[in-house]
C-alpha cells in the first residue's frame, strides 16, 4: 500500500482493519451506494428524507456552548428552508448572509420550514454554477469515513486500474455486453450515470464469479483426467441384496443415491460426492452401501465423523447393516487405550478390517490401511481442507463420499462445492411428525419448563441447550449453572444431567449412555449433542438465547428431535428485547432446511463463498445470494471453456490463468484437494 498517494502509515492501518491490506483490495471495495448529488432539489419540493440543496443564506443563528449549533435560513426560487449544523464548533463566524451555499443532509418536516440536518456542506464562489456529481459512499467505520476512503480511490484510481489485466475472452464480452474492464472499475468509482455504475459492477461481479466457476471446472476436469480410483464392479443384485438385508425399507431416495454413488465407484476417477440430507433422513444407510460394494470389490473404507460420541454411534448403528455383508469394523477413537489400539491398527494395516470408523484419531500416521479405496466423510463441514486431505492420502485416489446435515443453499453448492457432485435425499423415512417450533420470550421461560415437564411425564425426554459452558465470564446462559438451577429449583424430582465440550470423552459417554438408556429426564447441553446425536425418545429441544445462532445451527439443533413416533418440540428461548428475534421466525414457519440455510445465507450476506473462510480471505463483491443468475452464466461459460480445453492451453484462453491466480477463491479452491 506504501506506493498509493494519501496513504500513510496511519490510513494504512485503518484500511487494514476493514479488510484492505493490497492495492488491489483497495479498488475492490466499491461503493456500498450512491449519492446523486447532481440536482439540487427545489426547496418547494422537499421532502422527508436526504435532499441536497443550493441556496442564498438569508440569515445565520450561532448557539455557543457544550452543544454547538449553527442554523442558516437558506432561500432558492421556490422557498426557504432552515439548514442546521450540530456540534460543527469550527463553523462559528464562516457562514455570512449573502453566502451561496450547497448543502446535502437529511430533512424534516413539522415545524413552519422545512429543516434539513446538514451532514456536508459547500460555499460556492461569486458566481459558480453548482456542478454536482455521483457520490460514491463507502462501508466506513468511524475512524475512516467514507469521505476518506473516496478521496484515497480517487487519488490512485488511475494507477489501480493500470494493474487491472481485462482477461476475459472478448467473444464473451461481446456475448454479454459488458465494458471493457478498466471502463468498469471506473464506472464503479466515480461514475457519471447511476445505470452505468449498475453494469459496471456486473462486469466486476461477472468476472469475480467467472474466476471461481472455472478454478472449480478446471479442478473437475484434472480430477477426471488423473484418474488413478479404483474402477469398482457392482454384482448383478446387489441391490436387491442389500435391501433384503436392511432391517426397514429404504426410501425411494436413499435407492436414488446409493445408486448414484455406485455408479461413482465404478469409474476411475475418482468419486467426490457430497451427500446432502436432513438430520434423520438416513445418510447412515448410503455410507453403508458405499461400504458394502467396497468391500465386495475388495478394498478398505475408513469413516470419521467429528466427534467421539458420533463416531461411536456410527459404528453402533453400521455394525448391524454391515454384518450381513461380512464386513469386521474396527474403532480408532483418541480416548482408546494403548494396547485396544495396537490391535485396531494392526487389523487396519494387515487388511483384516474392513472398515475403520473413528475420530481426527484416523488422521495420525500410525493409521495406515492395506488398501483403503473409500473415504466417507460424516459432517464434513466440520473438518478443516488438510484433515479431510490428510485422510485420503492414505491411500492413492480413493472414492470419496462427504456427508453433511447442514444444508447447502443451491447457490453454495453451485460455487463452494462447484467441484464436488451433489446428491441430496430429500425424502425422510414415512411415519415422522414434523416437530412443531415456537419463539419464546425470556420472561415466559417458566412456561417453558412447564412443557417440559408435562411431556416428561408422559415419558419422553428433553434436551436443554445454552450456548456456554461457564456463565461466569459472559452474559449467556452456561450449561453448568442451568443444569444446577435446573437440579435444585426447577426440576428438582427429575433427573437432570449436563453434557459439554470439555468434559473428556469417558465421561461424555457415560452421560450420553444415560440419556439414551431413558435413565435421564432432561439433559442440559451445550451445543455438543449438535450433530448426529440419535435419541428417538427425545421430543423436546429448549434452545435458550437462541438469538446467538444461526438459523442453520437452530435447524441442526432441532433435528435432534423429532427422530421418533411422538410429537417433537422445539421451543426457542430468546430476550424480550433482542432486536434480532424476528428472524428466529423463519423457524416456526419452516422446516425445509434448505430454504433455512438460504436465508441464512442472505442474512449474513454470503461472507464466505467459496471455502474462503479456510484460506483466510475477505469474501466477494457479488452476493451469491442475490447475483446467483450471474453466477449461473459465469459458470456456463466456465463450463464450456474447460470442456474444450481442460488446461487453458489455447492462446485466447491463457489470459484466463490470471483470473485464476488473482481471485483468492479460485485459488482456494484449485489449492484443496
Ligand atoms: P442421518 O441422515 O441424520 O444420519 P440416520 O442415518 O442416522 O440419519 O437415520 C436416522 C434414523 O432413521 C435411524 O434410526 C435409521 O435407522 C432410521 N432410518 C433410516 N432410513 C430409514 C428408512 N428408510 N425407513 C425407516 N427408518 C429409517
Ligand atoms: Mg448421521
Amino acid at each position: 500500500m506504501s506506493g498509493l498517494s494519501g496513504v500513510g502509515p496511519e490510513t494504512a492501518a485503518k484500511l487494514a482493519e476493514i479488510g484492505i491490506v493490497t492495492p488491489a483490495d483497495l479498488l475492490a471495495y466499491i461503493p456500498r451506494a450512491y449519492r446523486d448529488w447532481r440536482e439540487p432539489m427545489p426547496i418547494a419540493t422537499l421532502r422527508e428524507g436526504e435532499a441536497i440543496v443550493v441556496g442564498d443564506v438569508l440569515r445565520v443563528k450561532e448557539r455557543q456552548g457544550r452543544f454547538p449549533l449553527v442554523t442558516a435560513a437558506l432561500q432558492d426560487a421556490t422557498g426557504v428552508v432552515e439548514a442546521k449544523w450540530f456540534g460543527r464548533r469550527y463553523l462559528s463566524g464562516r457562514l455570512a448572509p449573502g453566502d451561496r451555499l450547497f448543502v446535502a443532509g437529511r430533512v424534516t418536516r413539522g415545524g413552519l420550514l422545512p429543516e434539513i440536518n446538514v451532514g456536508t456542506h459547500r460555499v460556492l464562489r461569486d458566481g459558480e454554477r453548482w456542478q454536482g456529481e455521483i457520490v460514491p459512499v463507502y462501508g466506513a467505520t468511524k475512524e475512516l469515513p467514507s469521505r476518506v476512503i473516496r478521496s484515497v480511490i480517487a487519488k490512485n484510481l488511475d494507477r489501480l486500474i493500470a494493474a487491472q489485466v481485462d482477461a476475459l475472452p472478448p467473444s464473451l464480452v461481446r456475448r454479454f455486453g459488458f465494458p471493457p474492464l478498466a471502463q468498469a472499475w471506473r464506472e464503479v468509482h466515480a461514475p457519471h450515470d447511476l445505470d452505468a455504475a449498475a453494469r459496471a459492477k456486473e462486469r466486476i461481479v461477472f468476472d469475480e464469479f467467472f474466476s471461481i466457476a472455472l478454478a472449480a471446472a478446471v479442478k473437475r476436469a484434472r480430477r477426471e483426467a488423473a484418474g488413478g480410483a479404483r474402477a469398482l464392479t457392482v454384482p448383478g443384485g446387489l441391490w436387491d441384496a442389500f435391501a433384503a438385508e436392511v432391517p426397514f425399507v429404504p426410501t425411494g431416495a436413499q435407492r436414488r443415491v446409493i445408486e448414484g454413488v455406485w455408479r461413482d465407484m465404478t469409474r476411475t476417477a475418482p468419486m467426490n460426492r457430497l451427500l446432502q440430507g436432513d438430520v434423520g433422513s438416513g445418510k447412515t444407510l448410503v455410507a453403508a452401501a458405499a461400504i458394502v460394494l467396497a468391500h465386495k470389490a475388495g478394498v478398505q473404507s475408513a469413516l470419521m465423523a467429528p466427534t467421539e460420541i458420533l463416531a461411536a454411534q456410527h459404528a453402533a448403528k453400521l455394525a448391524p447393516l454391515l454384518l450381513p455383508f461380512g464386513v469386521t469394523v474396527e474403532a480408532v477413537f483418541g480416548s482408546q487405550g494403548a494396547r485396544e489400539r495396537r490391535g485396531a491398527l494392526e487389523r487396519i494395516a494387515s487388511g483384516a478390517a474392513a472398515l475403520a470408523v473413528g475420530t481426527h484419531a484416523l488422521l495420525t500416521e500410525s493409521v495406515t490401511f492395506a488398501d483403503l479405496g473409500l473415504v466417507v466423510i460424516d459432517e464434513q463441514h466440520r473438518f478443516g481442507v488438510n484433515q479431510r486431505k490428510t485422510l485420503r492420502e492414505k491411500s492413492a485416489a480413493p472414492h470419496t463420499l462427504a456427508m453433511t446435515a447442514t444444508p447447502i443453499p443451491r447457490t453454495l453448492a453451485q460455487t463452494k462445492y462447484a467441484d464436488m457432485d451433489v446428491s441430496i435425499i430429500d425424502e425422510l423415512p414415512p411415519g415422522r411428525a414434523a416437530i412443531r417450533t415456537f419463539v419464546i420470550r425470556e420472561s415466559r421461560k417458566h412456561e417453558v419448563y412447564e412443557f417440559v415437564r408435562k411431556n416428561v411425564a408422559l415419558g419422553q425426554q428433553a434436551y436443554v441447550v445454552a450456548p456456554a459452558i461457564d456463565e461466569a465470564e459472559t452474559d449467556l446462559t452456561g450449561a453448568l449453572a442451568e443444569a444446577e438451577r435446573l437440579r435444585t429449583k426447577v426440576f428438582p424430582d427429575l433427573r437432570v444431567d449436563v453434557l459439554h465440550g470439555k468434559m473428556v470423552p469417558r465421561e461424555k459417554d457415560a452421560v450420553m449412555g444415560r440419556f439414551k438408556r431413558g435413565e435421564t429426564d432432561v439433559l442440559t447441553a451445550t451445543t455438543v449433542v449438535e450433530v448426529g446425536v440419535d435419541v428417538p425418545n427425545a421430543s423436546v429441544m429448549v434452545v435458550l438465547d437462541a438469538q446467538r445462532y444461526g438459523l442453520a445451527q437452530l435447524h441442526q439443533l432441532r433435528g435432534r428431535v423429532g427422530r421418533g413416533v411422538a410429537q417433537s418440540f422445539c421451543l426457542l428461548v430468546a430476550p424480550d428485547d433482542a432486536g434480532e428475534v424476528e428472524r428466529l421466525h423463519v423457524l416456526e414457519e419452516t422446516t425445509d432446511g434448505f430454504a433455512i440455510a438460504e436465508q441464512d445465507l442472505r442474512l449474513r450476506k454470503a461472507g464466505e463463498l467459496a471455502g474462503t473462510a479456510q484460506a483466510g480471505d475477505a469474501g466477494t463483491i457479488g452476493s451469491i445470494v442475490d447475483d446467483f443468475a450471474l453466477y449461473m452464466r459465469a459458470k456456463e461459460a466456465a463450463d464450456a471453456i474447460v470442456a474444450g480445453d481442460p488446461e487453458l492451453r489455447e492462446p485466447e484462453h491463457r489470459s484466463l490463468r490470471v483470473l485464476l491466480d488473482d481471485n483468492a477463491s479460485a485459488r482456494a479452491m484449485l489449492v484443496t484437494a
